[in-house]
């Protein structure tokens, strides 16, 4: 959906006794990742050595650009779990530009219809998000605590897609439960969202890229030789650092030499 290009919706779940989620250190190009927290607690470390407890309702947004490795791995008690982590292509002119990390606690939040707004990225209601963003696009969480119903006005120049994260809901009329992703070509001014019940959604546009990037293990990028030689740099130590305060190991990147990717 525009520079979105990539989604997993974690969870919910209850980890057994134990650790919970460890991710360890790995690397990533010519992306960000948007991470969006509804319950649970995740420690992200970085090699521009950032150390940040993400909680419910905060983003992570980490800039890769021209590389960056992170860790998440949880932490509290609760054992509970619940995102969305997301993937942005960044666009030619701006993914050779240096690693950044920023944390956002507080997004701007509408009620209307029921709905609870949050708007994660880009612009709705009024209301635009300070995520900084290289694309044009929109992301909005929609939560309802009971029945609800509202007319969201829409970008016609995006393509959207709607995810149900909890409950059920009816997006123009369709129904979708966990597991559904509707989508939407260009060309919709207004989208209808209603629920008898409480439920959250995910919603996400952007303009159509031409051309989709390539997304390879954590990478993304134009030509199946960058993707090969950012997979040798990771694992020969080069270029993506080290990522302090986390004890967690390296995941090393699968074999690249068997890659066969077409271009054009
Ligand atoms: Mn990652």
């Amino acid at each position: 959906m525009g520079a979105w290009c990539f989604l997993d919706h974690a969870g919910p779940l209850r980890f057994p006794p134990g650790p919970g989620m460890r991710v360890g250190p790995h690397p990533h190009i010519g992306l960000q990742t948007f991470t969006w927290v509804i319950e649970g607690e995740v420690l992200h470390h970085d090699s521009l050595g950032h150390r940040q407890v993400i909680r419910p309702g905060q983003v992570n947004l980490m800039t890769a650009g021209r590389g960056i490795a992170h860790s998440e791995e949880s932490i509290g008690e609760a054992g509970a779990m619940h995102a969305a982590q997301l993937w942005i292509a960044l666009p030619d002119d701006e993914r050779e530009r240096p690693p950044a990390f920023t944390h956002y606690p507080d997004l701007p939040v509408v009620s209307q219809g029921g709905f609870r707004v949050t708007v994660l990225a880009g612009e709705a209601l009024g209301c635009r998000s300070p995520t900084a963003l290289y694309s044009p696009l929109v992301g909005l969480d929609l939560t309802a605590g009971q029945a609800g119903r509202t007319r969201l006005p829409l970008q016609a120049a995006f393509e959207h897609a709607v995810l149900c994260l909890n409950g059920h809901a009816r997006v123009d009329g369709q129904a979708i439960e966990p597991g559904t992703l509707l989508v939407a070509d260009p060309g919709h001014d207004a989208v209808e969202l209603a629920c008898d019940a409480a439920a959250q959604l995910l919603l996400i546009g952007g303009v159509p890229w031409p051309r989709p990037p390539l997304i390879w293990w954590n990478f993304v990028a134009r030509t199946a030789g960058e993707i090969a030689q950012a997979a040798a740099d990771w694992n020969a130590g080069r270029r993506f650092g080290d990522v302090p305060g986390t004890t967690l190991a390296r995941i090393a990147a699968p074999d690249a030499a068997g890659l066969r990717l077409r271009s054009g």
